[in-house]
């Protein structure tokens, strides 16, 4: 039979943040693949747990969860654990998941820390509906893209970010979105976490370094796309409206159609508006 692979959540800064089920699970696992072997040995020697480690980060996932799986098939329980927080989100994982359930072998989560989770219930911005978009691209030609991407999503905003990277990418998100309010969730759990909150310009003009992790809480947009461009239409005449349509491609049945979605009027009058015409 085969044995089960647990997904462990490890602290993110404070050692208390490790449940019991977890030090359980690493104490009875057959072996545990972490993400930096020589990081999760200290963890483990402070929970006085001793146990074979196998490494497993980004750059040996796919060869690695092919060893993993055979391992499983062979009976052994197995644990994944990342530096810290919870596996597979921004941190590998995912690979040995998919792996796993192709050869139906049965996957348990071990709830835990979780930076972005923290850093959003406490940020005092909307916990309704976000997006969670992990690191931004270091390239900042993809990381504008991205921004723009994401220009008129609603939904509150999250971003993991590295400290060296942060001016460039508040400076950015300033220019893509404007200035929202945003929330910096400093070195959670730890002796100096701290929570930055203002408008992004705010933010950009406090000259101080920032140091430490931290995850970004940014505030949706305030109008979806729809909203924007209904507005947009108010402001133009119909003939405006109709090229504006017929520039992205669409015919003029179906034009008709979505300016009298728009404007909430009856088909046939804007028919008769172009047939007069
Ligand atoms: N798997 C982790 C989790 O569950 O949150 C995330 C790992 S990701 C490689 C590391 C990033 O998470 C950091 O760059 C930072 O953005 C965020 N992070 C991790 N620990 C943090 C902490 N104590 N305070 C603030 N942000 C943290």
């Amino acid at each position: 039979m085969s044995g089960k692979l647990y997904l462990v959540a490890t602290p993110i800064g404070n050692l208390e943040d490790i449940t019991l089920r977890a030090l359980r699970i690493l104490k009875e696992v057959d072996m545990i693949a972490a993400e930096d072997t020589r990081h999760t040995l200290k963890l483990l020697n402070y929970f006085e747990i001793s146990k074979p480690l196998i490494s497993y980060y980004k750059q040996n996932e796919s060869t690695r969860s092919v060893e993993l799986v055979e391992k499983l098939q062979a009976g052994k329980n197995i644990a994944i654990v990342s530096d810290a927080g919870t596996p597979g989100i921004s941190d590998p994982g995912e690979q040995i998941v998919k792996s796993v359930i192709e050869n139906g072998i049965e996957i348990v989560p071990i709830p835990g820390a979780c930076a972005f989770v923290n850093a959003l219930i406490s940020s005092g911005i909307s916990t309704k509906e976000f997006c969670f978009l992990g690191f931004l691209s270091a390239m900042k030609k993809e990381r504008k893209e991205k921004l723009q991407e994401l220009k008129y999503e609603t939904k509150t905003l999250i971003f993991y970010e590295a400290p060296h990277k942060l001016n460039n990418t508040l400076k950015d998100m300033l220019e893509i979105l404007g200035d929202r309010e945003i929330v910096l969730a400093r070195e959670l759990t730890k002796i100096h976490e701290e929570f930055i909150r203002g408008k992004i310009s705010e933010i950009l003009e406090n000259k101080e370094e920032i140091r430490g992790e931290f995850v970004l809480i940014l505030e949706g947009s305030c109008e979806s796309k729809r909203e924007m461009e209904l507005k947009k239409f108010n402001c133009m005449t119909l003939e405006e409206q109709y090229e504006f349509y017929k520039n992205h491609g669409l015919s003029k049945k179906e034009i008709i159609k979505q300016i009298t979605k728009d404007r909430g009027v009856n088909k046939n009058e804007i028919y008769q508006y172009f047939l007069d015409k």
